[in-house]
């Protein structure tokens, strides 16, 4: 495979921009080697600018669940582009997504477009602690909710205590009220609402998505609910990344936990920048203009991804059928990765939400984010560029969720399953 043109583009962004991209995970740090330029995307394949064909797995990091240049999605942005790009004040668009997206998911009764997951979340963390009048909040370790300071935290000394600053640059004293709790162990939330009482938000991906597919627990969301309750924190949903990926009504819908607030990204914008976060109306209703917590965005509810997002979602609903279809395509997927996995004596684990799915290179099922960090990275990293030789782009980390789309088809599977059997024969 012929990759020359990519590792020049390299060399010369790198000079320009950061790492050469303008979002790490797209450097292929933990696996090596150069990320690959993309000329275009077509259904179910990416061509980067070598010409080189690949069944793509990434599909944006989620948003494209109708595959690249969907006619839909494309002819609905043209045509709001051809109206004007942007006017800062309201469109109709606003008011129709939101509609369709609250009569999706049951929980929301208000909602609030922005440009990105970071952004929404950052914004739904203001307002619960804007409502609550409390300042500390409790995330999970392993569950990525985008780059604001106060959510850039890892463990300090233990679980269930404050954290410290993930990354240079983010003061200590901004994540002294950020406490980490283990996902899926109901003993380690306890004990962080024993550590504070001022506790205004538990902030989750109910499917997590950010350490590798990594689903809760029924019952250990339903605890969560309860200990929310009793203590007078709202319960937030991250559904950045599962929302309208693993199914059409929110995890609301298969884990029958409710929350409080969810935020949304990735798949409401078809593929454009849109982040959105809602819930309760008593809560929505206390973000300004109509109450004091302040939030705002010049871009926020911009007509062209309003039109993309309105595009997707509406065709979503329309063909509720998608996610079983998808789900099933995904199983095979990973049944035959599996058995190609165990003809060769690895062993590997895996999962499927709707059109999201996930496999490690472990030996145990993947409860929590140290179970995850117990897979055999190397592996993986050999697994990764190997299927990238047989024409199969995976994303670039071991700790990372896969993505089927409806221009995946099954013929896509098989090739790639076939492709998994050869490299696994390679990497035993
Ligand atoms: C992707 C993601 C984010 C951040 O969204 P951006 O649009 O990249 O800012 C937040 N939370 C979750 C769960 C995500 O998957």
């Amino acid at each position: 495979m012929n990759t020359q043109s990519s590792q020049t583009a390299f060399n010369e962004a790198q000079a320009l921009i950061p790492g050469g991209v303008n979002s790490p995970v797209r450097a292929f740090k933990s696996v090596g080697g150069t990320p690959l330029f993309i000329e275009k995307g077509e259904g179910g394949e990416l061509v980067d600018i070598d010409g080189n064909h690949y069944i793509d797995y990434v599909q944006s990091w989620g948003p494209l669940i109708f595959g690249h240049a969907d006619e839909t999605i494309e002819n609905a942005v043209i045509a709001a582009v051809k109206k004007g790009l942007s006017f800062g004040a309201p469109t109709l668009a606003e008011t129709q997504l939101a509609k369709l997206v609250i009569d999706l998911i049951p929980s929301l009764e208000k909602i609030r477009f922005v440009s990105s997951g970071t952004e929404a979340v950052m914004s739904a963390i203001r307002l619960a602690r804007g409502f609550t009048h409390r300042d500390d909040i409790i995330k999970f370790e392993g569950c990525y909710h985008g780059h604001s300071d106060s959510l850039l935290v890892q463990a300090g000394s233990g679980m269930a205590t404050f954290g410290t600053p993930s990354s240079p640059g983010v003061p200590a004293d901004f994540t002294k009220h950020t406490l980490l709790a283990k996902y899926n162990d109901i003993q380690s939330v306890k004990k962080c609402f024993e550590q504070s009482s001022d506790i205004a938000c538990v902030i989750i991906e109910p499917i997590a998505g950010n350490m590798g597919l990594v689903p809760a627990d029924k019952d250990f969301l339903a605890e969560l609910r309860f200990l929310c309750d009793a203590h007078g924190t709202l319960l937030i949903f991250d559904e950045v990344m599962s929302g309208f990926r693993a199914t059409l009504r929110g995890a609301e819908d298969i884990t029958g936990t409710i929350p409080d607030l969810i935020t949304m990204g990735k798949v409401i914008g078809g593929g454009m920048p849109v982040g959105a976060f809602g819930g309760k109306k008593e809560i929505m209703s206390q973000l300004s203009p109509e109450g004091p917590v302040y939030q705002a965005g010049t871009l926020s509810g911009n007509p062209v991804a309003m039109a993309a997002g309105l595009a997707a979602i509406g065709k979503l609903k329309e063909n509720a059928i998608l996610f079983p279809i998808l789900q099933k395509r995904a199983e095979r997927l990973l049944e035959g990765m599996k058995e190609a996995a165990l003809q060769n004596g690895i062993a590997l684990q895996t999962d499927v939400r709707g059109s999201m799915f996930g496999f490690f290179f472990n030996d145990k099922p993947v409860k929590d984010f140290d179970d995850a960090l117990k897979s055999d990275t190397k592996r993986f990293a050999a697994f990764h560029a190997g299927m990238l030789e047989e024409g199969v782009y995976f994303a670039c980390s071991q700790f990372e969720t896969g993505f089927i789309s409806t221009a995946t088809t099954d013929e896509m599977i098989e090739k790639s399953i076939l492709a998994a059997k050869k490299v696994m024969g390679r990497i035993k």
